[in-house]
């Protein structure tokens, strides 16, 4: 069966998700944020990292992979090409606007996969995994649907409002890609971009 551990992450209280099965050898994770939590989950339980999935490139769901990508170089980062950008650029990830974290910027560029919207086989789990493409907080913003699982990063957080204050955003887009992943959540457990407790 699927198994997913969620971990909140110093930084904004982000979610970093890892994904397997009970009794698999692989995992994937949905964002990147604190580094610790990841090795020893994936250490304790025998998983080997194949890949990342990027729900959008801001700074907070992405400031482990340098560091994740050191320990695990055949790590895959998967995003669109707007994530791409933002990956390499501190302005678009925002990381330049916050003093507290360095400029981020990605230094694996060859990792990256860039997706559109549609389905993969992840074999390692046993499942497939949707993509849906939900622009409006970013241009980068991606919801991803495992089984009854659907991750929708900032793009639709339960009970808080959709920021739309970013230089990439697009409040317009932000209401129709919301509307469009109400579609889809009628018996799917929401997994969002942060921790709301
Ligand atoms: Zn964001």
């Amino acid at each position: 069966m699927l198994h997913i551990h969620s971990i909140v992450n110093t930084i904004f209280n982000s979610m970093t998700y890892i994904i397997h099965e009970d009794d698999g050898k692989e995992a994937y994770l949905i964002d990147c944020g604190d580094i610790k939590p990841i090795s020893d989950y994936l250490k304790e339980n025998g998983l080997k990292l194949k890949g990342v999935f990027l729900t959008h490139s801001h700074f907070d769901h992405i400031y482990g992979l340098n560091r994740m990508t050191k320990k695990y170089p055949e790590v895959k980062v998967y995003t669109n090409e707007a994530g791409k950008d933002g990956l390499q650029s501190p302005k678009l990830n925002m990381s330049r606007y916050h003093e507290d974290v360095d400029d981020f910027i990605f230094t694996k560029q060859e990792n990256v996969e860039v997706i559109g919207v549609g389905t993969l086989e992840l074999s390692s789990i046993n499942s497939h995994l949707s993509t849906i493409y939900t622009p409006g907080h970013d241009e980068s913003c991606l919801t991803y649907q495992i089984e009854k699982y659907l991750f929708t990063g900032d793009s639709f957080i339960p009970g808080t409002k959709t920021i739309t204050s970013f230089p990439r955003s697009n409040k317009q887009n932000a209401k129709v890609s919301e509307q469009r992943i109400c579609q889809f959540t009628e018996g799917t457990i929401i997994c969002p971009g942060h921790s709301t407790i």
